[in-house]
């Protein structure tokens, strides 16, 4: 896997990674006032670099945007556009992982000291990173935090705020704490919203269900993606309803799906095995449609893809 070019799009010009620094009065770095989002690229079957879904990434990224009140200053075209002339100058030919960042920078002249979103100026900064797929296939173990995920009155989950993820953070430094891989988080009601970076999925008699979005869970892009395979592809329906933790307890199958993690089997949630303790055949098949879909091997979702092209 060749190293990349350290290249950022930052403050409207391509500069040295290291030249893409903010000052420590930064107020997202003191309030957590940025959004955030995570891109995959990756080596097609035949050849090239693709971004996967990127455009979707960044209506989500202008959605969380909107939520905090920042001006990314580019539409989602001009976004995805931005992304690939990166990619083209960092010399990129391998899977990336494409990390742009939209936030509060500096208080405005005339603007005083405190919490607040107006009165802020914004900034956009996109970076990328050399990333093959880290998944691991035969599955990890899971617990289901003491930390809850928050409620959406009490932070926006549904967007991709950065000072949201302390939350996340938390959860994940119990659980391996405790000798698990990653956390599943409980909403305020006690139902199963997300893992903490990812969307959880189980499958119960035969049938495929993941937590609605109401159960204060990000909409995840890799879930819509895998709720279009499994009915596209593998004939199977997704219940969109509440899971509980017992729910998962009893599944036969249990996987998380995200950005960076892609498809991972559960194996074990709070030390109990699920199901047969090793990657069932619904999250075995999807994950194989899965990394056909983003190496371009299913012509049917070429549109997913954004060739990145060469330099
Ligand atoms: N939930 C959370 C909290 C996440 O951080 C992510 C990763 N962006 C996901 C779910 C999965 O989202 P996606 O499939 O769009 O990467």
């Amino acid at each position: 896997t060749p190293a990349i070019a350290a290249i950022a799009y930052h403050d409207g010009e391509f500069v040295p990674l290291e030249r893409a620094q903010v000052p420590v009065t930064t107020q997202a770095l003191q309030y957590g006032t940025g959004v955030f989002e995570g891109i995959r690229a990756y080596a097609q079957h035949d050849g090239g670099l693709a971004v996967f879904r990127g455009h979707d990434h960044y209506l989500r990224l202008l959605r969380s945007a909107r939520t905090l009140r920042i001006e990314v200053g580019h539409d989602a075209a001009q976004l995805t556009g931005l992304t690939a002339e990166l990619l083209r100058r960092t010399g990129s030919t391998g899977d990336v992982y494409i990390r742009p960042l939209a936030y509060k920078r500096a208080l405005l002249p005339g603007t005083p000291p405190g919490v607040q979103l107006q009165g802020v100026s914004d900034a956009l900064s996109i970076n990328a990173f050399r990333m093959g797929s880290y998944t691991d296939r035969g599955g990890i173990s899971c617990a289901i935090s003491s930390w809850r995920r928050p409620q959406s009155d009490t932070l926006p989950v549904r967007a991709k705020v950065t000072g949201g993820y302390v939350n996340n953070a938390l959860a994940v430094d119990e659980a391996r704490a405790g000798g698990h891989q990653d956390a599943i988080l409980l909403n305020s009601r006690g139902q199963v919203a997300e893992a903490s970076t990812s969307n959880v999925f189980a499958v119960i008699g035969g049938r495929l269900v993941t937590p609605p979005v109401t159960a204060d869970l990000l909409e995840g892009i890799t879930r819509d993606t895998v709720i279009t395979l499994a009915a596209d592809l593998l004939d199977t329906r997704t219940d969109q309803r509440d899971l509980g933790r017992e729910d998962l307890l009893q599944a036969d199958e249990v996987f998380l799906t995200g950005t960076g993690s892609e498809i991972v089997p559960v194996i074990g949630i709070a030390g109990r095995t699920i199901g047969s303790g090793s990657p069932g055949p619904l999250t075995t098949a999807l994950m194989t449609a899965y990394h056909d879909v983003v190496r371009g091997r299913h012509s049917r979702y070429h549109h997913w893809l954004q060739a990145v092209g060469s330099a």
